[in-house]
């Protein structure tokens, strides 16, 4: 199989080196890809704010043609959604506390920003016993004495298994007084911003804050804070559960949106 994928690569642009070794890897399987994107669909839920605000509209498609007599060899859809529907990225520019961040918008981000490894930090069975739980920096502390210390320049994800709830209710889990999902407070998102240097925060939740999070102070710490220091955020990811604690690398690209404040994308995490 070596010699196989050796011989293969002759002919190839990306013989040897350390691209060279990332192709065989992937086809050798010694690197598998894990997908952490939900289909986009009309029915995947987002996100429901207050009525006197702006809603997030869901995904729309119309199909154009499909092998008929609008295009008889072609098939293809007219799509619409909102910036921040289904599995998606949030820029900086998408809160006003990073609004004056310098390249803050999707097209304008250093694209070499969008492949950085993740530590995954396992809260599953604390967001199961209690919907409300929130993040705080004293819970990270404590994860990093059992696990390790949280490397630079990573991506923070929150595994709390949410994405299982996908396709029932309890995703969205909106009651009479909002909507009610785990999240952080303010001492997590300054502490993985500034002692940290996280890349940003991803979460498998409609929103990178807490359902409650509009009654913390400040408001909507993870944007509030992360995005007001021009770092990233990702939401409604799933299977955070098939990757380890460290090493994954996640390459998440958001479309290049002019004057974008975010956009839905494909998350996937390559893993050893
Ligand atoms: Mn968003």
């Amino acid at each position: 199989m070596e010699q196989e994928l050796h011989n293969t690569s002759q002919g190839g642009t990306s013989q040897g080196g350390l691209l060279g070794q990332l192709h065989a890897s992937l086809l050798s399987g010694a690197i598998k890809v894990v997908d952490l994107t939900f289909p986009l669909s009309p029915d995947f839920p987002v996100i429901v704010l207050p009525p006197e605000f702006g809603q997030c509209a869901p995904f729309r498609r119309e199909t154009v043609s499909r092998y008929d007599a609008d295009g008889p060899a072609w098939y293809w859809n007219n799509i619409s959604m909102n910036e921040h529907t289904g599995t998606h990225f949030d820029a900086p520019a998408h809160w006003i506390t990073g609004r004056d961040i310098p390249c803050g918008t999707v097209d304008a981000i250093d694209p070499a920003r969008f492949l950085a490894p993740a530590v995954v930090m396992d809260f599953s069975a604390e967001a199961a016993a209690n919907a409300d739980f929130i993040l705080t920096a004293d819970h990270i502390r404590d994860w990093e004495a059992k696990n390790g210390q949280i490397p630079p320049k990573h991506w923070v994800f929150f595994r709390t298994d949410w994405s299982k709830r996908a396709g029932t209710p309890s995703y969205l889990n909106l009651h009479e007084d909002g909507t009610h999902s785990p999240g952080p407070d303010a001492s997590a998102m300054e502490f993985l911003v500034h002692e940290r240097d996280a890349v940003g925060f991803g979460v498998e939740t409609v929103g990178t804050d807490a359902g409650q999070a509009s009654h913390f102070d400040p408001p909507l710490p993870a944007h509030a804070i992360m995005h007001g220091n021009g770092r990233f955020g990702l939401q409604c990811m799933c299977n955070l559960d098939q990757l380890p604690a460290f090493g994954a690398m996640i390459v998440a690209t958001p479309l290049k949106i002019e004057a974008g404040s975010g956009s839905p994308l494909r998350v996937i995490a390559l893993v050893e």
